[in-house]
């Protein structure tokens, strides 16, 4: 799943895994959740997230092998935020030799930067709201007080989308270059998140069929 930051990628990683019933890898949470931890690697990090800049290439490397290892993933997983430069592309079409499909979310930059500045998480169960869609002030699901995530500060998002347009746009081009297919999808819609999602499943059972095992 590629895309801004803000894309809504993360959104609809979750929607495709459950859909077709494989692990959806967020690099980004997985980040998090070591900088929770408090672990070696959390405490190496934490900065670099919180600065809006890219963990090196060797330590989100190394966190996607160990994860792609476990036997969940032996039919198919979902990569959210993964590969963000082309030498992580390169890692994972030429050392690991996989051949991704590529979904790309395409948003005007204004509604991203918007969507950022209106996002909050809920601290316990990590649900996602968007106060541009609803004005909340606690999550749905367990009543907590919504949190600002700490790099969706303004001054933090401008490194990410620096980041995002100098590192990460050039993955597509390289995926373009090798013949990945890469499908195109509008990023906003009428219906929100779930119109999209549907988009998105309408054309893998399209493309793929029931080789996708995706569930009606
Ligand atoms: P977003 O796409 O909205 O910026 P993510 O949750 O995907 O949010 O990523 C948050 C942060 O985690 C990034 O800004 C970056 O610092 C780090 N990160 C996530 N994935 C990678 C990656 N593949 N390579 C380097 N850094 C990453």
């Amino acid at each position: 799943m590629f895309g801004a930051p803000g894309s809504g990628k993360g959104t609809q990683a979750k929607l495709l895994s459950e859909a077709l019933g494989v692990p959806h890898i967020s690099t980004g949470d997985m980040l998090r959740e070591r900088i929770a931890r408090k672990d070696a690697l959390g405490l190496q990090v934490e900065s670099i997230l919180q600065a809006g800049g890219l963990v090196s290439d060797e330590i989100v490397n190394r966190l996607v092998a160990e994860r792609i290892e476990q036997p969940d993933c032996a039919t198919g997983f979902i990569l959210d935020g993964y590969p963000r430069t082309v030498n992580q592309a390169k890692v994972l079409t030429e050392v690991w030799a996989i051949a991704p499909l590529v979904v790309y979310l395409k948003v005007d930059y204004n509604v991203i930067v918007a969507r950022l500045a209106g996002r909050r998480q809920c601290p316990v169960c990590s649900a996602v709201y968007n106060l541009s869609r609803e004005a909340l002030k606690v999550c749905k699901n367990d009543g907590s007080k919504l949190m600002i995530r700490e790099d969706d500060r303004e001054e933090v998002v401008r490194e990410r989308l620096k980041a995002y347009e100098t590192q990460t746009t050039p993955v597509l081009q390289y995926f373009r270059q090798g013949g990945y297919p890469c499908w195109e999808i509008e990023g906003e819609a009428v219906g929100g998140p779930p119109a999209i999602a549907r988009r998105i499943q309408e054309l893998v059972a399209e493309k793929l069929g029931g080789a996708a095992g995706i569930r009606a």
